[in-house]
């Protein structure tokens, strides 16, 4: 007997950063893996699709609402322990993030310390192999626990079957809304890495650390995230955004040439990337292109304190944000013929226009 019993049209926006939206037709919240397997059957069961969330800290979702049933991943508990040189940690994919980052800090583990001040949860983590200065979520994870949406089977990837590259995953390309995420197993290393962002290096001089333990480099990332926003507070209301908006593009070396001339002179930061590609900032070619930070369109806007964050400025609709998105998309491909990519989900735009426009991404 199922004990899995949706509610009917709940409100999303309040269980998003973004804070806009319509309901879900059917919500539920999930605890447990069962509950996960029960959730799929009664969506296969009505054959009604199945959105699944977490945080709420990377979606947008339609004014329109959501048809059929979305259901957040809820499922608790980590566990910890020193096994060698190696700290292994297991954590339900409903975890705070930041939570788990800070007990591996804590507990003298390396990896993850980086990764501080990240919202949402730790089942979000591998779907776009999350990073920030230099650390990836995928160097420190050993294996992936997910559920078959179709089947209900419950499947281990290993670390080698996740598919993870530069913000992607399997689970965000081949086999996007094939599975959901219900826990994932980490190892984290008793070693420093090293940091070669400057923001993070600058920080970390200005506080005269020398020789960092975890969380001095902690410390060090939220008190660069607090002062751009990127650290969810109710009271900034530049936080109120699902973070930030575009991926930094990944390009070919000849796109990139011909950044500099495009920009009136101006050369772009440029890192070497996968396949002897080159990654540029996005928030860059916005700022060339005419976005700024506070830049306002009607309710919708962007943080004053980042160019990558699309804010609701209070009772901004779904349109809003995505109208200023397309604009901001436009801009770019005009001035320079790159195409971002936005890095929020989204959910109940059906066969919107705009979203094919914004998900396109050949530029
Ligand atoms: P930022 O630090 O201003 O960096 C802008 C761009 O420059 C990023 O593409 C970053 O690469 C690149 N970059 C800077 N120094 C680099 C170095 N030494 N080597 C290679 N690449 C370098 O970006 P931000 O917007 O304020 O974000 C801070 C960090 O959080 C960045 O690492 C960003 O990627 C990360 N972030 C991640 C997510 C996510 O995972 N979904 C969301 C928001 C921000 P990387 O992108 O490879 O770091």
């Amino acid at each position: 007997m199922s004990s899995f019993t949706p509610v009917p049209a709940v409100g999303l926006a309040s269980l998003t950063t973004l804070g806009v939206g319509g309901a879900a037709q059917w919500f539920g919240t999930l605890t447990s893996v069962a509950h996960v397997q029960e959730a799929c059957a009664w969506a296969g069961d009505r054959r009604v699709p199945l959105t699944v969330m977490a945080g709420g800290s990377n979606l947008v979702v339609s004014d329109r609402g959501v048809q059929g049933l979305v259901v957040r991943v809820a499922i608790p508990g980590v566990q910890l322990a020193w096994d060698g040189r190696v700290l292994r940690a297991g954590a339900g994919a409903g975890v705070c993030w930041d939570a788990l980052v800070a007990e591996v800090v804590a507990a003298g583990g390396w990896g993850a310390e980086c990764l501080s001040g990240i919202p949402g949860s730790v089942g979000a983590t591998p779907v776009q192999n999350v990073g920030a200065y230099g650390q990836e979520v995928s160097q420190v994870i050993e294996a992936v626990e997910a559920v078959d949406r179709g089947t209900g089977e419950a499947v281990t990837f290993p670390l080698g079957e996740c598919v993870f590259a530069y913000r992607a995953s399997r689970f965000r390309s081949a086999d996007r809304d094939r599975y959901i995420i219900v826990g994932v197993r980490f190892g984290f290393g008793r070693e420093a890495g090293a940091y070669t962002y400057p923001d993070l290096t600058r920080e970390l001089a200005a506080r005269h650390v020398q020789r960092p333990v975890p969380g001095d480099v902690r410390e060090a990332v939220l008190g660069i995230r607090r002062a751009k926003s990127m650290v969810v507070d109710p009271t900034d209301p530049n936080t109120r955004s699902a973070g930030s908006f575009f991926l930094n593009p990944v390009i070919d070396r000849a796109v990139a040439e011909r950044l500099p001339e495009l920009a009136g002179g101006e050369i772009p930061p440029m890192f070497p990337a996968e396949s002897g590609r080159v990654k540029v900032p996005a928030a860059w070619l916005i700022e060339r292109a005419g976005g700024h930070r506070g830049m306002v369109a009607g309710r919708a806007g962007i943080s004053t304190r980042h160019t990558l964050a699309i804010i609701n400025r209070g009772g901004a609709t779904s349109d809003e944000i995505v109208d200023l998105a397309v604009n901001l998309k436009r801009r770019v491909v005009d001035r320079f013929g790159v195409s971002l990519t936005p890095e929020p989900m989204f959910a109940g735009f059906g066969d919107d226009a705009r979203m094919t426009f914004l998900q396109k991404v050949e530029g």
